[in-house]
């Protein structure tokens, strides 16, 4: 992603376009979704201790899910096969329907191939709440970079969630809940950097082309619309994992679920329930513009909300070759996990005060 501060102005323009103005938000989309987003609010101890302290195994998401994506894998190369391997294997063993999308597109550099993965738990439900990331590292001629923030960690802190989540998600919310219609889909776009330096043809590779096949593709169980009119909302995480990660709010149409995240932070704060060597606030209250370019681009010019989690500033190591393990704080990342289980639990209606899923 890129944060253009030259064209903050054209981009803020956008941004308030894209908000207020864009017809697709406006009719064609809203006409099919649903839009409203009912939140659960979960605040019994013993289910915010299960969804915190009890699957916070860190070791095991250190050596089982991040590791493997701490390798160069830019796109078109050994690497990001390999990576593309870890992620199909892991979801597919835990049940997942998984999708690739395989393309060539001309770079800097040529033509590379790119495939992004769609991992969805229940293809049979109408209604899509997405958790993304970008796969792929940024290509450096002359310097080693594994991009640890950029987007490791956040492909798998997803991947993580998903894995300690998955007991609630079989057992669904309440049969008469409001969200019975809804799943989870998890996409890992490939090319999201620039080879050279950003433009609209040199990024977001995969985003921008998944965003074309679906508005052209019929949604398989809604005929009547096109896949992105599937999607309620498209949460992208990005650049987490240093100790300086903080978020704004970037977009007003997503306000609620911005403010649920700020929520769950102070209750768990308040409750003991994080890691308090890590004692600063992660979702900041003031608002962001939402001019960050990123892999929702395409999603949004199409009408599709956007919760856009994205450190804010971007952290000091940003595309420097200390975008390393060794600068990770993992006490920040298990905070950030623990209150992404709770808001994930409270966005699908999971259950956690049901105790049939706890080992003990
Ligand atoms: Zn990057």
């Amino acid at each position: 992603m890129v944060f253009k501060f030259k064209n903050v102005e054209v981009l803020l323009v956008f941004v308030i376009i894209q908000e207020f103005c864009n017809p697709f938000r406006g009719v064609a989309v809203e006409a099919d979704k649903v839009t409203n987003r009912p939140l659960r609010s979960i605040t019994k101890d013993h289910a915010l201790r299960y969804l915190t302290e009890d699957m916070s195994i860190m070791d095991n998401f250190k050596s089982h899910i991040l590791k493997p994506f701490m390798i160069k894998r830019v796109s078109g190369t050994e690497g990001n096969l390999q990576v593309q391997q870890h992620i199909k294997f892991l979801l597919s063993e835990w049940g997942w329907h998984i999708e690739e999308e395989r393309f060539k597109d001309k770079t800097p550099y040529g033509e590379k191939e790119f495939t992004n993965i769609i991992a969805t738990y229940d293809p049979n439900k109408p209604v899509k709440v997405v958790l993304a990331c970008h796969f792929d590292s940024k290509f450096f001629a002359k310097k080693e970079f594994v991009g640890a923030t950029d987007s490791a960690v956040p492909c798998a802190i997803i991947m993580e969630s998903v894995r300690q989540l998955q007991c609630l998600l079989d057992k669904g919310p309440k049969s008469k809940s409001s969200v019975n219609d809804i799943t989870l889909q998890l996409i890992f776009f490939d090319g999201e950097e620039a080879f050279k330096h950003w433009t609209s043809t040199d990024s977001i590779y995969g985003a921008r082309h998944l965003a074309n096949s679906w508005l052209k593709e019929k949604d398989p169980l809604v005929p009547s619309r096109n896949r992105l009119q599937s999607i309620r909302e498209l949460i992208l995480l990005d650049l987490i994992g240093t100790p300086d990660t903080r978020f704004v709010k970037q977009f007003a149409h997503t306000s609620e679920l911005y403010d649920n995240l700020v929520k769950v932070e102070e209750l768990l704060r308040g409750k003991g329930f994080l890691i308090e060597k890590s004692n600063t606030v992660i979702f900041q209250k003031p608002y962001g513009f939402g001019g960050i370019e990123d892999d929702h681009i395409p999603f949004l010019r199409n009408g599709v909300d956007i919760l856009h989690l994205i450190s804010t500033p971007f952290p000091s190591v940003w595309h420097k070759s200390s975008d390393d393990w060794d600068h990770l704080d993992f006490n920040l990342i298990d905070n950030f996990s623990r209150i992404f289980r709770v808001f994930l639990s409270n966005l699908l209606h999971l259950r956690p005060e049901d105790s049939s899923c706890r080992k003990k």
